[in-house]
């Protein structure tokens, strides 16, 4: 199916974008081929879209994967969809929202392990990858376009100013990185932001033996206030006296006067170790 063809179909059948729904399709072969390529999708795979929309990228999943969950909200593009993955026996496009569904709704759709390949909607990147990153589900790998902003704050190290609590959630669960900036220009209608593809390579035992969940609420909590010190932000997120807080730090070989975009995972361990030996909740 040429470039043409598809904005072709979608005129024809008179389908109008809807802007709320974060609609801004790919129809350029090469960049279509190179996301798959990136996602390192093979013959084996089971692959979940997440947002089918004109089906360009569908195609394209569906020309190296064993099979195709494809998740789509908008049912004005079921024509669309008709035509444009007409003929495709591994392509499975179903009409709901994944962030609604629970893990053995999925599982009863998907079967075992997947990897996720998406060109997300914006409204709803972070949400969406947690949610594949937190469940209980075999996910191998998560290769996703999202804003460049976003993917600039999934892989970024310690230190950095885009470092925040969503990098930590990101890498306490897998590797993550960019493989390719994606400018404004290669998505119709055109967004105001350029978009980067980012892949997590997802590794749920990374972090082993750790309360993944206490990690998260301490990064939340670290990140509160993000100019203040780390001491202060675990006094009003944990109730601490000032005492106490510095007291945790120090034990954890920290600082007290340190941020908390200057820890690394291993140090938030520590901090939570300690933490958990004081009997903190
Ligand atoms: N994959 C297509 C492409 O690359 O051209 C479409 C990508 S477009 C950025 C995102 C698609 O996600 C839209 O078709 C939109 O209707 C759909 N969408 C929005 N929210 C969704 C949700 N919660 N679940 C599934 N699809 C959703």
């Amino acid at each position: 199916m040429s470039d043409l063809n598809v904005k072709d179909i979608l005129i024809s059948k008179g389908f109008h974008y809807n802007k709320a729904l974060g609609q801004n399709f790919i129809t350029d072969g090469n960049l279509l081929s190179a996301i798959v390529s990136d996602s390192g999708v093979d013959s084996g795979d089971t692959v979940v879209e997440i947002g089918t929309g004109a089906g360009t990228l569908t195609r394209a999943i569906a020309a190296k994967a064993k099979k195709v969950f494809s998740f789509e909200l908008d049912k004005n593009l079921i024509s669309v969809l008709d035509l444009s993955l007409k003929g495709l026996d591994n392509v499975e496009v179903i009409f709901k929202d994944v962030l609604k569904m629970t893990d053995g709704e999925l599982k009863e759709i998907v079967g075992g392990e997947f990897k996720v390949v998406a060109n997300l909607p914006y409204y709803v990147t972070t949400p969406m990858i947690m949610r594949f990153l937190e469940s209980g589900l075999d996910v191998k790998s998560i290769t996703v376009m999202v804003q460049k902003e976003v993917a600039d704050r999934f892989v970024a190290t310690v230190g950095s100013k885009e470092y925040a609590a969503v990098s930590l959630a990101v890498q306490m669960r897998g590797e993550a990185r960019v493989t390719r900036i994606v400018g404004r220009q290669m998505f119709f209608p055109m967004p105001n932001v350029d978009s980067a593809v980012v892949k997590i390579d997802v590794d749920k035992n990374k972090l082993h033996g750790v309360d993944l969940s206490a990690l998260s609420r301490l990064f939340r909590i670290s990140f509160a206030m993000r100019r203040k010190m780390l001491t202060n932000n675990l006094m009003s997120g944990y109730g601490l006296s000032r005492e106490k807080a510095i007291d945790v730090l120090l034990k954890a070989d920290i600082s007290p006067t340190v941020r908390g975009e200057a820890l690394s995972i291993d140090q938030y361990v520590k901090v939570l170790n300690v933490l958990k030996d004081f009997g903190t909740k």
